[in-house]
């Protein structure tokens, strides 16, 4: 979905405070836009108002600082501008929720994220077991989102720049642009440069492997491609293979080594 394919005719801006609500609808009501913002100071008459324009389109733009709970019912709010960062779970679905409900003929929503909320708590399609209808029930076991961010400051193996979207923690290429993850050429400046691309480059053969059926001559072969090896080089290399004993697995392949060397 892109902005292009949401009439942007229903928006809500969650600002920061009072005066940052006041300064957003005021702003865009200088770009030409119906616009007000409800706060704390709002007159209960104006806010009543205000509400009833927007729910009968006469409004297209509210700004508020809290969560708008009170009165409200639009569900036909399509587009939401996080302006606000929160790191409240129940708030920050609270404010998704603004626009999740369904509304005939309404085909989409739109998230414009300010704030980075969706790195502290994840994007909405990944937050399972929402039940917003019912006052946004926290997912279980809320840690760290499982996201990453496909970087524009770092070229991956193919010297490809990514693209700035969130993708899955697990992914190894980026769906949007193709960026490989965790496939970063290899800058030999030093012996630590060099044992870190060796750990990354094991873990790389044995998801390279797995994606493509590769058996374990291959993977040995590929280890014995690297330069430098390191008895924890092997070591890894036994973990990853399931080794019972990796440490004295790479004991003996780094004897070998030195014999063949
Ligand atoms: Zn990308």
């Amino acid at each position: 979905m892109s902005i292009r394919d949401s009439p942007l005719t229903d928006l809500q801006y969650f600002a920061v405070n009072i005066e940052h609500a006041e300064a957003l609808a005021e702003e865009a009501r200088r770009q030409g836009i119906k616009a007000q913002a409800i706060t704390s100071l709002t007159a209960p008459k104006d806010r009543e108002k205000f509400l009833g324009d927007y729910a009968s389109g006469h409004l297209t733009f509210l700004a508020s600082c809290g969560c708008l709970s009170v009165g409200f019912d639009a569900p036909h709010a399509s587009v939401v501008l996080m302006c606000r960062p929160t790191k409240s779970l129940i708030v920050y679905l609270q404010q998704l929720g603004r626009v999740l409900r369904p509304s005939l003929g309404k085909k989409d929503a739109l998230v414009l994220d300010f704030a980075g909320n969706v790195f502290a708590h994840g994007r909405v399609e990944d937050i399972k077991d929402i039940a917003l209808d019912h006052g946004g029930v926290a997912p279980k076991g809320t840690g760290k989102p499982p996201i990453k961010l496909c970087p524009t400051s770092q070229k991956d193996r193919d010297g490809k720049v990514g693209c700035s979207a969130l993708v899955p923690l697990f992914s190894s290429q980026c769906r949007h642009c193709g960026y490989l993850f965790g496939k970063q050429k290899a800058t030999p400046t030093g012996q630590l440069q060099q044992a870190t691309n060796n750990k990354a480059a094991i873990r790389q053969f044995f998801a390279v492997a797995k994606q493509q059926g590769k058996d374990k001559r291959w993977l040995y072969a590929k280890l014995h491609s690297l330069s430098n090896l390191t008895q924890s080089d092997f070591e890894l290399y036994g973990t990853l293979r399931g080794y019972k004993k990796p440490k004295g697995w790479a004991y003996y392949q780094m004897q070998e080594l030195k014999q063949r060397a």
